[in-house]
């Protein structure tokens, strides 16, 4: 199948760019959906993660304490990097099943962090949504309410943005007001169609 990957930074309109995809029909894999779901009770990620930071890090319900968790690798990149190798391969496979049951025209997979991992093996081409830092900021602080710092700080950890573009096959200027995404959506989808036809 033609799996085409949509990537871009914190609140560059990811989402919104894959809803407009999504309303032509298109099915799309969301990798921030397959991480929570990877450590949901019962799956096997979530009783690692218990048995080496022990239970206090589970809510009495069972559940993996986001936040508990996030503090400990905040401060200990070696505990970071056991997560990363613990839940990589597993939200990988999780993609990889779920690309396969995609019964539209191709495939895409939305992932913030496509370039950053071994995913971008996955697909067949990037398109990366794109918006300068200050407006990454600006809409992200007023979707979640969250502090500059904290924004930044999440700005520093991925991908620059040079990068991001250098590894683009197509880009969405997402500066540009939302009115005029249906538009711009609508050419990349019918360029997507023949591409995976002659695939
Ligand atoms: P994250 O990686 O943080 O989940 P995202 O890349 O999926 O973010 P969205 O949630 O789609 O980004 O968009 C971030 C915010 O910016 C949302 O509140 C959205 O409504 C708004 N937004 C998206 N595109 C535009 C646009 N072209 N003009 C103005 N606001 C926009």
């Amino acid at each position: 199948m033609f799996i085409v990957g949509l990537t871009g930074g914190i609140g560059s309109g990811k989402t919104t760019v894959a809803n407009e995809f999504a309303a032509l029909g298109i099915d799309l894999v969301d990798a921030d959906q397959l991480s929570r779901e990877a450590v949901l009770p019962g799956m096997d990620a979530l009783n690692c993660i218990a048995e080496r930071f022990g239970e206090s890090i589970l809510t009495p319900e069972g559940e993996l304490n986001r936040t508990a968790l996030r503090n400990i690798v905040f401060h200990a990149p070696e505990e970071r990097r056991w997560l990363e190798a613990l839940l990589h391969p597993v939200i990988r496979d999780m993609m990889i099943a779920a690309l396969e049951q995609s019964t539209s025209d191709y495939g895409i997979l939305v992932s913030p962090l496509l370039l950053e991992t071994s995913q971008h093996e996955l697909v067949d081409r990037i398109l990366v949504v794109d918006v300068t830092e200050e407006t990454q900021l600006q809409r992200a602080m007023r979707r979640d309410g969250s502090d500059e710092s904290t924004i930044r700080g999440i700005i520093e950890a991925q991908i620059s943005r040079k990068a991001r573009l250098g590894a683009a096959d197509d880009i969405i200027d997402n500066e540009l007001p939302m009115e005029t995404l249906p538009d711009r959506v609508l050419i990349l989808h019918k360029r997507y169609c023949e591409m995976a036809e002659s695939k």
